[in-house]
């Protein structure tokens, strides 16, 4: 698993150990200067040793810190940070050496390691911890003397039974990554399966238009906008022509066929404020929502005068052709209503010999050829 991508903040995280480390400088300083008001030691010595030396050789820790960062361009941070946790720490227990108990300081890398949660991390600051004990040891004559190889040994399990709780903290920061991943993941596999469960619910699978339930929601949201606001409103219904005779000949397939690419026709010619639905078996249905009616009626026509004109393979090459009824909603007319008046406009199409649009005008209809 890749825990990089969980590792949020990284560099916001680092630059804010950094800035520690600048405060333990200061903070030093501030101790040194107090420890210089108690001590018998004149402050010709004590103030080379305890404040200048430390100082300058934190400030090249830090400064080596701030410059890797920058000419790494924040490659190695965490291992650089690591390493400078390590040289303060150094620093501070070597100007000490008499101080034994700072000894402990040493372990700081471990600590700084655990920000990054990844054990390889934990191993380089155990390894620099261990290294600046060892190094200590041999080069500073006063440990030398002072610990003995058995201390030196229980420093040593020390440091290591430390760095296991910090082995432990970082297993279980990675185990709740990961639950927090998978719980992340199921999270968005849920959202995808929502989206895709609500289009499968408002969609006609044949077709991929909306399906009747979703126009009759919209249809009825419509008509309380208009009533409203006296927004132009217009329906068509479009219902092919003999169908039953071409399933009964070319056989269900070819229907399908044929649905299928009168459905496409059909929403080839719609912008995207106007709807488009299966309203049945082999009736789509049309609202217009941003033209005059007669900028609808144009589009309705182009329809039915296109789809009569495209012949269909599953058809031997014939065409098919829809009879249409379309109307324009008035103020007041309810939902129910007009889509009788549109209906019924529908119906004097079939009756008068289909593959024409009739128009419903007020309850009377308007025949076009
Ligand atoms: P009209 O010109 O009066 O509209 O006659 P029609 O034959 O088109 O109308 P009718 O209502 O008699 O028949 C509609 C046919 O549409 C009957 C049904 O088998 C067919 N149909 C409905 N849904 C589907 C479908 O999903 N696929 C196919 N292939 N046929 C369908
Ligand atoms: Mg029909
Ligand atoms: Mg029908």
């Amino acid at each position: 698993m890749d825990y990089e991508s969980l590792d949020y903040n990284r560099y916001r995280w680092n630059r804010m150990l950094l800035t520690g480390f600048w405060a333990i400088l200061i903070i030093s300083l501030f101790l040194e200067g107090l420890y210089l008001t108690i001590t018998e030691m004149p402050a010709g010595s004590f103030i080379p040793k305890f404040i200048v030396k430390p100082t300058i050789l934190q400030l090249t820790a830090l400064l080596f810190a701030e410059t890797a960062l920058k000419v790494l361009k924040g490659k190695y941070q965490d291992y650089i940070l690591i390493l400078t946790s390590a040289l303060l720490a150094y620093i501070l227990v070597y100007i000490h050496d008499s101080v034994n108990f700072l000894l402990l300081a040493l372990f700081m890398p471990v600590i700084v390691s655990i920000f990054y949660f990844q054990p390889r991390k934990l191993v380089f600051a155990l390894g620099n911890t261990l290294l600046s004990v060892y190094v200590m040891y041999l080069a500073n004559e006063f440990m030398h003397r002072e610990i003995s190889l058995v201390g030196l040994t229980t420093i040593t399990v020390m440091f290591s039974a430390f760095s296991l709780v910090a082995w432990g903290i970082i297993m279980r920061g990675r185990e709740l990554m990961s639950n927090l991943k998978s719980y992340y993941e199921s999270n968005q596999q849920l959202l995808v399966k929502t989206i895709w469960m609500d289009k499968m619910v408002k969609t006609d699978a044949l077709t991929d238009l909306y399906n009747h339930m979703t126009f009759h929601e919209y249809f009825e949201k419509l008509i309380e906008q208009h009533e409203q606001h006296n927004l132009p409103l217009q329906l068509a219904l479009i219902d092919i022509d003999n169908f039953k005779q071409i399933n009964d000949t070319y056989g269900h397939r070819a229907g399908d066929s044929v649905l299928r690419e009168v459905a496409e026709m059909i929403r080839s010619k719609a912008n995207s404020n106007d709807f488009v639905a299966r309203y049945g078996g082999e009736e789509f249905a049309m609202l217009f929502t941003d033209k005059s009616k007669a900028d609808a009626l144009s589009v309705v026509e182009q329809i039915r005068q296109k789809i009569s004109e495209k012949p269909h393979d599953a058809l031997g090459g014939k065409p098919v052709t829809v009879s249409i009824g379309f109307g324009e909603y008035t103020l007041g007319d309810g939902k129910e209503r007009f889509f009788t008046q549109v209906d019924t406009a529908l119906y004097k199409a079939k009756s008068s010999g289909k593959n024409k649009t009739v128009v419903a005008i007020e309850s009377l209809e308007s025949q076009l050829a």
